[in-house]
C-alpha cells in the first residue's frame, strides 16, 4: 500500500467508514484518506508502537480519528465471535449433585482461615493430613452429603472466569470479620455473586473476639447492600462463625446445603464427561498437571480430554487428596496428568474418542481462537486508560502478551483488578497476542515498563535485546502467579508515608550569632519539649522562613538532653542557608518517619 503524502483530511466531510472488530493501520490510513505515517504518528502520541500491519480495534480506531479531529464517523460493522459456552440442557435422569461454593470476603477476613477450618473438621480424620500442595478445590462432607469447595484463588480470578461466561458457582460464602465490618472487597464478592447468579451465604467471622460486632455487620449488609438477615423477615442466611474455635461451622455448612436443595443442583451422569479447567500448571517429573471441575458425566483413566487448544489421555487421576480414583463424577474436583500442554483456566473440558478426534478438536480450537486473536492487537481500552492517566499516583507499567486472546482478557483484567485503593496506577502500556517481539521490548525501554509473558516464549534475540536495554520480561504460566507477582511490584511502588508529629515549641527571645549555616540563639520552650537532633520549622507571622536543625540544647550554660516546657534554653540550629532570626519568632520541633504503606 503506498504512504499518500498530502494529507486530505479537511476534505473528508462526515463521511460514514463501516469498520469490523479490527482493522489494520494500513487500511485505515487508506480509509481515512492519510498517510501511513501520520496515522503511525498518531498511534505513537498515543503511546502506542504499531506497523502498518498491525491491527488495531473499533475504539482505538475511533479515538485517534477523534484526536485528529477529522470529520468521519466510523461505524462498526458487526462481526460473528467465537464460539460461546453451550447450555448444558438436563435430561430426566439427571441426579442431584454436590453445591459448588466459593469463599469470598475482604482480604484478612478469615476466608482461608475458613477453608482451613473446615477442611480440618470436615474431612476424615488423617486425611487432611496428606494435603501437602495447595490445590484449587476440596469435598467436604456433612451428613452424609458432599459439599465441594473452591478456593478461589482471589476474586481476580473468580471475575476471569466469570468473563469467559463460566459460572461455576452455585453458593458463594461471604466472608464478613465481626470486627471490621463491610469493606470494598465484600461488596466486590456481593458483586460477583449476584452476577454469577450464585446463592449467597454471609458468614460473620471471628465472634470470637471481643470487639466482635454481628449486629453491625447485619446493618451494614442490610441497609447498604439490600442482604437482609433471615432473623429479620429477609432470605439471607447469615450465620456466625468463628475460623480460630471452629465455632458455627457445622451450622454454616448446614446452611449451605439448605440453600443448595432450594437451588435443586442436578446433573447428567450417563453423558460424555465435561466441565472446566480449574487450574493448569507444570510440574518436575509430572508434566502438565490440571484441575478441573466435572459438572457432567463421568471421568475416567485412560479417557482422551481436550480443553481448548490442549488435549491429552488422562493418565492418572486423582482426588484432592491425591489419591487415585477409578472415577470422578459431577462436582468431583479432581487432578489430572497426562496433557500434552497446558489448558488455560476457565477452559472447558469434554471427551473424545481417539487421539484423533482429540488433535482435530484442538485443531479447530486453535484456529477458532487465532482468528478471535487476529482481530485485535491493541485495545481501545488500553489507549483510553493511556489518555486520563493521572500522574499523582505512582504508574506501574506493564506491557502484557499472551498465547491467546482468551488468556489475554483474562489476564488484563485481573490486573485492573488489583486494588492498590488509588496508590499505584496500573497502565497497560501495550498488549497483544503472540510471542514477545522486539518491538515490545523497544516499546518497554521507552515507556519504562515490565513485560509480562503470558505462556508466550521470549525468543533468544528478543531476550538479548531485552537484557541490553535493561527491560524486565517477566514470564508465566499460571496466572495467579503472575498476579501475585504484579501486586508485589505495585506494593513496592507506594510512597512511603512521611508522618510528622509535633514534638515542642519555642519563642525566640535572643540572637548570639549568625553564621553561613548556624544560628546560635536562646528561647522559652512553649509547649512540649526540646532534645538535640529534633528538627524546627522557624515561622514568623505564620509565615514558614525555615526548616532547621537542633544541632545542641544548653541550660545553664551546660548541654542539656532535654529541656521542657516554661524552661528557657540555648540552642544552635544548623541551617542550609543564612537565616536571620528576629526575637518572637516560634520554632515548632518534629519528628518525621517514613512509614511503609502495603496494599
Ligand atoms: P483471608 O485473607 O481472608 O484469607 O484471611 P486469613 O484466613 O488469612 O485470616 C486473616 C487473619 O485473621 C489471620 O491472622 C487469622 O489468624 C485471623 N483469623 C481468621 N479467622 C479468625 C477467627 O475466627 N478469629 C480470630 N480471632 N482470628 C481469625
Amino acid at each position: 500500500m503506498a504512504d499518500k503524502t498530502p494529507d486530505t483530511a479537511a476534505e473528508n466531510v462526515q463521511k460514514v467508514i463501516q469498520v469490523a472488530g479490527s482493522i489494520t493501520v494500513g487500511e485505515l490510513a487508506e480509509l481515512l484518506n492519510l498517510s501511513v505515517t501520520t496515522l503511525i504518528g498518531e498511534l505513537f502520541k498515543n503511546g502506542i508502537i504499531a506497523t502498518i500491519n498491525q491491527k488495531i480495534d473499533f475504539e482505538t480506531a475511533t479515538i485517534i480519528v477523534e484526536e485528529l479531529g477529522l470529520d468521519v464517523v466510523l461505524e462498526k460493522k458487526e462481526v460473528a465471535t467465537g464460539p460461546t459456552r453451550e447450555e448444558h440442557t438436563l435430561s430426566d435422569k439427571a441426579v442431584e449433585r454436590p453445591p459448588i461454593v466459593a469463599v469470598m470476603g475482604h482480604v484478612d477476613h478469615g476466608k482461608t482461615s475458613l477453608l482451613d477450618a473446615i477442611l480440618e473438621t470436615k474431612t476424615v480424620e488423617g486425611e487432611a493430613g496428606g494435603i501437602t500442595q495447595h490445590i484449587s478445590a476440596y469435598q467436604v462432607e456433612k451428613g452424609g452429603r458432599k459439599i465441594t469447595l473452591l478456593d478461589t484463588p482471589g476474586h481476580e480470578a473468580f471475575a476471569a472466569l466469570r468473563q469467559h461466561g463460566a459460572t461455576l458457582t452455585d453458593v458463594v460464602v461471604i466472608v464478613v470479620a465481626a470486627d471490621d465490618g463491610v469493606k470494598p472487597q465484600t461488596i466486590e464478592a456481593i458483586r460477583f455473586a449476584r452476577e454469577a447468579n450464585a446463592k449467597i451465604v454471609v458468614a460473620i467471622n471471628k465472634m470470637d473476639k471481643e470487639t466482635a460486632n454481628p449486629q453491625l455487620v447485619k446493618t451494614q449488609l442490610a441497609t447498604e447492600h439490600n442482604l437482609n438477615p433471615e432473623e429479620w423477615g429477609g432470605d439471607v442466611i447469615m450465620v456466625e462463625v468463628s475460623a480460630k474455635t471452629g465455632a458455627g461451622l457445622d451450622k454454616l455448612l448446614e446452611n449451605v446445603l439448605l440453600v443448595a436443595d432450594i437451588e435443586e443442583l442436578k446433573a447428567d451422569e450417563h453423558v460424555p464427561a465435561k466441565g472446566l479447567v480449574i487450574e493448569a500448571h507444570m510440574e518436575t517429573g509430572r508434566g502438565s498437571v490440571v484441575g478441573l471441575l466435572v459438572e457432567h458425566g463421568k471421568l475416567h483413566p485412560g479417557q482422551f480430554l481436550v480443553a481448548g487448544t490442549s488435549y491429552g489421555k488422562i493418565r492418572t487421576l486423582l482426588d484432592f487428596k491425591g489419591a487415585a480414583l477409578k472415577e470422578a463424577g459431577p462436582s468431583t474436583p479432581v487432578t489430572v496428568t497426562g496433557f500434552k500442554d497446558l489448558p488455560q483456566f476457565g477452559d472447558e473440558f469434554g471427551l473424545v474418542k481417539s487421539e484423533k478426534e482429540a488433535r482435530q478438536a484442538t485443531v479447530a480450537n486453535r484456529l477458532e481462537r487465532e482468528r478471535q486473536a487476529a482481530e485485535t492487537n491493541v485495545t481501545g481500552a488500553d489507549i483510553l486508560k493511556l489518555m486520563s492517566q493521572k500522574q499523582e499516583a505512582a504508574d506501574f507499567n506493564v506491557i502484557v502478551k499472551a498465547d491467546v486472546q482468551g488468556s489475554l482478557t483474562s489476564v488484563m483484567d485481573s490486573l485492573r483488578l488489583i486494588d492498590t485503593q488509588g496508590a499505584v496506577t496500573l497502565r497497560i502500556v501495550g498488549s497483544g497476542v503472540g510471542n514477545i517481539s522486539e518491538n515490545d521490548v523497544h516499546l518497554a525501554a521507552t515507556e519504562g515498563t515490565v513485560i509480562y509473558g503470558f505462556n508466550v516464549d521470549l525468543p533468544p534475540a528478543v531476550k538479548r535485546q531485552a537484557a541490553r536495554d535493561k527491560v524486565e520480561v517477566r514470564m508465566y504460566k499460571v496466572i495467579y502467579e503472575l498476579l501475585d507477582n504484579a501486586k508485589e511490584s505495585m506494593e513496592a511502588l507506594i510512597a512511603p508515608e512521611v508522618v510528622e508529629t509535633v514534638t515542642g515549641g519555642l519563642t525566640i527571645k535572643g540572637v548570639f550569632r549568625t553564621l553561613k549555616d548556624e544560628v546560635i540563639c536562646g528561647g522559652e520552650v512553649t509547649s512540649g519539649k526540646i532534645v538535640p537532633g529534633v528538627m524546627a520549622r522557624v515561622t514568623r507571622k505564620d509565615e514558614v522562613l525555615a526548616e532547621v536543625e537542633v544541632t545542641k540544647v544548653q541550660r545553664n550554660q551546660v548541654e542539656a538532653k532535654e529541656v521542657f516546657e516554661g524552661d528557657m534554653c540555648g540552642l544552635s540550629l544548623k541551617t542550609n542557608k543564612k537565616l536571620v532570626l528576629e526575637l518572637e519568632d516560634k520554632l515548632e520541633f518534629f519528628t518525621r518517619e517514613l512509614v511503609k504503606k502495603t496494599l
